[in-house]
């Protein structure tokens, strides 16, 4: 899978990460054609080797998936054999990490959460989940989402 992967002219001084590598603040890289830029956060924990390393495959289309990216958590329909880089994120009933891709997932409410280091599901309720959950009965509330992608914007809960 490192072949792939492409770092190349990093720049600024060298900070020591928690994971116990050296990185730049910035590390510019290339996976799959795609551009990117690493940036460090406050805690420094991971260098973007580890953060790539952690990367894993889509069950579905077999595309990359690098933490931080929005996941689906969909069950097989039986028959349907399970290639064998997926993650199995629940064993009963079987629940498989998948990217949130055009083609892979049905809608944006699709999404039940994020791939995030050190390489784990962190589960946040889907736009759909917060509908049912988040608005009090009675209440003529909305809930707009705006950005389906972005973290910030979401609710983590525990699994
Ligand atoms: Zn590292
Ligand atoms: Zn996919």
């Amino acid at each position: 899978m490192n072949s792939q992967s492409l770092f190349y002219k990093t720049f600024g001084r060298n900070y020591m990460c928690g994971c116990g590598h050296m990185a730049k603040q910035k590390t510019l890289f290339i996976i799959n054609k795609c551009r990117g830029v690493y940036t460090l956060d406050k805690s420094r924990d991971y260098c973007p080797q580890c953060w790539r390393k952690a990367a894993i495959k889509c069950a579905w289309c077999g595309e990359i998936i690098l933490p931080g990216e929005p996941i689906t958590l969909y069950t097989p329909r039986e028959g349907v054999t399970v290639p064998e880089y997926a993650v199995v994120y629940k064993e009963a009933p079987l629940q498989l990490v998948g990217c949130l891709r055009w083609d892979c997932a049905d809608t944006g409410a699709s999404r039940a959460g994020f791939w995030v280091m050190p390489g784990k599901v962190q589960r946040v309720a889907s736009p759909l989940e917060m509908l049912i959950a988040g608005v009090p009965s009675g209440s003529s509330e909305a809930i707009v989402v705006n950005d389906i992608s972005d973290p910030s914007e979401t609710i983590p809960i525990d699994d």
